[in-house]
């Protein structure tokens, strides 16, 4: 380049000095000065610019050192304040692409993968830790386009993440992205968008750090956590053996009886068909109520993966009820409902939040055992959330001693019981289900004495009237 420099300045001397034209041919070394711009630094280009300025005064001298004619005198100012122009504006350009180089230096340093797409998605800048994190260069990635490259999943329609980029200049979600050599990653993507000097938008700058590990770890802990409650849920059962024996017992019980009741009917000289038929049906109803319970205990006792389906929190208290009916009877605990039935449904876990009434409704009836029996009862009550409509509330109560205020902030630690073969683990299993399901537990004492747990869930979007 300096060579091409050199002769370019050399023929434009040697056309202004010796030619006959009448022309401000010294303007021409600005062709010379722009193309030593990008190959030499600030003293360099100075000393070109100088050694042009230089070549032009000696042409003129030499061409005009006898008759100094005006025009020839303003050619040659043109040309030099040309010059001088050019060096200036070269020098300037020079210092704000060297001060992009040494930010683009510094989005190096970072082990983000940072990219700049235009707005025709086409990426312009691939930072050294997007070149580690997918596999392709710098070369190799200038001038793709990103979602075909990436082969980007988007966690929401394309077109409502960009009108949240256009409104609010910024985007912050999960992507999936593809690797060179075809693996997922998993990424956390923060974009903002970049607007010209008349406010349009030019570009987006992409920053993403790399989440697959933490990915891996959390659906690690939501497996461990399900297989504890799983555990923690047959644990719960063991303590209702005695009751649940019972409530299998009794209607069997009761089958036997009126079938043999049944029998005698059908065996009188004129049998009583409509005795004998009342005496079947309450076989069937007793039938059906043991194989009710079963079924209960069956789907508590199932270990599955969580499920996302509509659940009606009433069903839920309904369910844990027919398990309950027993152990609430022998402990002498009256039952209070107040059920709003029109509530709409949540989504989640049925089997889940049956275990979370079921340990709350448990915990109540065991905290009222030193209460007179006369005083002790167990409320639920379900209603839409009055303070937000997209919640609604299943809260159950009793009116045993409640717990120092200073031990609530214990209530949820894993481990934590007051009950000398308690594991602690009920509630703090409860809460990481309650807050799987996007809710919240908050135990407070209430004012008539006893506890009050308020468990709150959000209804989806969809649900919501
Ligand atoms: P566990 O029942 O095995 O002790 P939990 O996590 O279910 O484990 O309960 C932890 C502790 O919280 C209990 O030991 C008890 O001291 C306290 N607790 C829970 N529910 C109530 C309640 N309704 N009234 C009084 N204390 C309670």
């Amino acid at each position: 380049m300096a060579l091409i420099a050199t002769v370019l300045a050399a023929a434009i001397f040697a056309v202004d000095t010796f030619s006959p034209l009448d022309m401000a041919i010294a303007v021409l070394y600005v062709v010379v000065v722009l193309l030593s711009a990008n190959y030499f630094g600030r003293t360099g280009l100075l000393a070109i610019a100088g050694l042009c300025i230089v070549l032009a005064l000696f042409s003129f001298f030499i061409m005009h050192s006898d008759d100094f004619d005006l025009s020839a005198v303003m050619r040659c100012l043109v040309s030099l304040a040309a010059i001088v122009v050019t060096t200036l504006l070269s020098l300037k350009n020079r210092e704000a692409t060297l001060s992009l180089k040494d930010q683009a230096d510094l989005l190096d340093l970072t082990h983000d993968a940072i990219f700049v797409r235009d707005d025709t998605d086409t990426i312009r800048y691939w930072s050294k830790g997007a070149e580690e994190l997918y596999g392709w260069t710098r070369a190799e990635a200038t001038g793709q386009k990103t979602a075909a490259l990436l082969r980007t999943v988007f966690p929401a329609p394309v077109a409502d993440i960009r009108a949240e980029l256009f409104n609010t200049g910024r985007w912050e979600g999960e992507l999936v992205h593809r690797r060179k050599c075809g693996d997922e990653v998993a990424v956390m993507s923060r974009w903002s968008l970049q607007r010209d000097e008349r406010g349009r938008p030019s570009a987006t700058m992409e920053t993403n750090s790399d989440i697959t590990e933490r990915r891996r770890a959390e659906d690690a802990l939501h497996k461990a956590q399900s297989e504890l409650a799983h555990v923690t849920r047959v644990t719960t059962m063991g303590e209702l053996t005695a009751s649940i024996a019972h409530e299998i017992n009794q209607p069997l019980a009761a089958v036997v009886t009126n079938g043999e009741a049944c029998l005698r009917w059908m065996g009188r000289a004129v049998p009583d068909i409509d005795e004998a038929r009342a005496s079947v049906e309450r076989m069937i109803a007793n039938g059906r109520r043991a194989s009710e319970v079963v079924a209960r205990l069956r789907s508590l006792a199932r270990r599955s993966d969580p499920q996302h389906l509509p659940v009606d929190l009433n069903e839920v208290v309904d369910d844990v009820l027919l398990l309950l009916e027993r152990e609430l009877a022998s402990h002498r605990v009256g039952l209070e409902l107040a059920l709003d039935r029109s509530m709409p449904a949540i989504s989640g876990d049925r089997v889940q939040l049956q275990q979370v009434a079921l340990n709350l409704a448990l915990n109540a009836i065991q905290a009222m055992e030193g209460v007179p029996p006369a005083r002790r009862r167990l409320s639920f009550s379900t209603r839409r959330d009055a303070d937000d409509d997209a919640a609604v509330l299943l809260e159950i109560r009793d009116r045993g001693p409640g717990i120092d205020p200073a031990n609530l902030p214990l209530l949820f630690n894993a481990f934590y019981s007051t009950k000398k073969d308690g594991m602690g683990m009920g509630l703090s299993i409860s809460r990481s289900i309650i807050e799987a399901h996007g809710g919240r537990i908050v135990p407070t004492l209430s004012e008539g004495g006893g506890m009050l747990f308020s468990v709150k869930l959000p209804v989806p979007k969809e649900a919501q009237s």
